[in-house]
Order: C-alpha cells, then sequence, then structure tokens
C-alpha cells in the first residue's frame, strides 16, 4: 500500500516521473492537469468549467476537484496506492485529500518534492510536448522523440498544450509560489517531504526518487 503525492512547480518533471513511476510500483496515476484535459476533449460540462481555469493559469476551485479526485479514487484500481500527479495544489485540497485516505483506511506516506528552480521550470515548459495518444511528455531539446512530432511508444501525434503559452506559463508558476508552495512546510511538518534534485537527467531523478519510496517502505 502506497499512496504518493508528487510535488514540484510547473515543468518540474512530474508527469515525467509518474508515468515511470507507475510501471515501477504497479499502482496508477492521477493527474488532476490529465483529467481536466480529457473533460475538455470530450466536451464535458467539468471540461467547459474546467476550461477557463485552465486557459488563464488559475486553479480550478477547490470543490470541483476534489470531486473528480473522489470520484477517481473510489475506482478499484486505488486500493493498492496511487501516485498524485498535480494534486493536491492548495491547503483545502490536502486536508480533503487526508479526509478522502482516512475513510478507505488510508494516509499519504510520502511526498517527494522534485526541486528544480523557476528559471529552469520554464525552459522546460516552453519545450513541451505532450503525446495525444498516450499523454507521455517530450521535450524538443532536453527530451527529443526519436522522429520529430510522433511519439516512440504508440506512433501518436505530439502537440503543445493550449496553457503552454509564455504568459499562462509565468502565471501558472507564479500560482503555484502564492497557492501550492505553502503545502511543502504543511507536508514536512507531518515528516513526509523528501526532496529530489530535479535538475538531474530524467533517469537519475527516476534512481532517486524509487530509492527515497524503497528507504520508506
Ligand atoms: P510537470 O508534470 O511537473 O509539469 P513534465 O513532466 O510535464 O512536468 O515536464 C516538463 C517538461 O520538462 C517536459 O518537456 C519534459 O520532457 C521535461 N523534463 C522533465 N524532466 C526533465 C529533466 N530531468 N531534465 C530535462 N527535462 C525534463
Ligand atoms: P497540470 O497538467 O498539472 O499542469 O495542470 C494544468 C491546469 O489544470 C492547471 O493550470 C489548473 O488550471 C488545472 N489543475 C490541475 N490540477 C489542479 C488542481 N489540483 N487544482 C486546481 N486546478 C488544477
Ligand atoms: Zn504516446
Amino acid at each position: 500500500m502506497m499512496y504518493i503525492v508528487l510535488m514540484g512547480g510547473p515543468g518540474a518533471g512530474k508527469g515525467t516521473q509518474a508515468k515511470q513511476l507507475q510501471k515501477e510500483l504497479n499502482i496508477p496515476q492521477i493527474a488532476t492537469g490529465d483529467l481536466f484535459r480529457e473533460n475538455l476533449r470530450n466536451e464535458t460540462e467539468l471540461g467547459k468549467l474546467a476550461r477557463t481555469y485552465m486557459d488563464a493559469g488559475e486553479l480550478v476551485p477547490d470543490e470541483v476537484t476534489v470531486a473528480m479526485v473522489k470520484d477517481r479514487l473510489s475506482q478499484p484500481d486505488c486500493a493498492q496506492g496511487v501516485i498524485f500527479d498535480g494534486f493536491p495544489r492548495t491547503i483545502a485540497q490536502a486536508d480533503a485529500l487526508s479526509a478522502l485516505l482516512g475513510e478507505m483506511g488510508e494516509q499519504v506516506h510520502i511526498v517527494p518534492y522534485i526541486h528544480v528552480d523557476p528559471a529552469i521550470l520554464l525552459k522546460r515548459l516552453a519545450g513541451r510536448w505532450t503525446c495525444s495518444t498516450c499523454g507521455r511528455v517530450y521535450h524538443a531539446l532536453f527530451n527529443p522523440p526519436q522522429q520529430s512530432g510522433i511519439c516512440d511508444l504508440d506512433g501518436g501525434t505530439l502537440y503543445q498544450r493550449d496553457d503552454d503559452t509564455e504568459e499562462t506559463q509565468k502565471r501558472r508558476i507564479d500560482v503555484y509560489f502564492e497557492q501550492t508552495a505553502p503545502l511543502l512546510d504543511y507536508y514536512r511538518d507531518k515528516g513526509i517531504l523528501v526532496e529530489i534534485n530535479g535538475e538531474q537527467s530524467i533517469a537519475q531523478v527516476q534512481k532517486d526518487l524509487i530509492q527515497a519510496i524503497r528507504n520508506i517502505a
């Protein structure tokens, strides 16, 4: 049983790492950003509501986000553990997560904080390309696909996210410092925050993450 919350600014590499970790640990990734984007694509009411916030780089309201996570967490594949990516992003969401897991007799076990300097975050976001089929992320310079514009895994077309404009990227980083960074102390005080150097290669960050998780297991 392992409930993991990946923390780190926008572009720190949470999605990149979570996609690899879920195979390693055999537990699913819950990425709230991915869930919202799925709702956008399917043009659901939730997607329409989320779009205005996402396009502005602001957070979708807590109640909406928590309800979506609650629904996902109730599915059977979440019973052995979950890697949360991009959630929680506010203290209210963290309290809600703790209550939801509490109802399952569970708790957050470890919060790896993938630390990356803000100047590097911007460079990462600027070159990000995402697979339209499997959601895997690439970087034009730091992690390019074998064939430009095509996913290595499934041949899916790569796209740049609508909210990866320069203005929105900057706003997302500001919002992170205002609303999400306070969670670092929240989890540090609980004794479950582990700092990971996110400025290393993708493979080395993955190794450090696995080691940190094995250390507490
Ligand atoms: P997040 O989910 O935290 O927003 P992503 O996983 O989407 O971050 O990564 C943002 C961008 O940075 C992507 O283009 C990804 O390929 C790239 N990236 C991720 N980790 C690293 C790393 N360790 N070194 C260089 N580039 C990275
Ligand atoms: P991400 O894919 O994590 O970069 O998230 C993209 C966007 O989705 C964010 O800028 C927010 O608008 C929204 N979002 C994702 N996760 C959350 C969350 N936990 N709380 C509020 N909004 C979120
Ligand atoms: Zn793909």
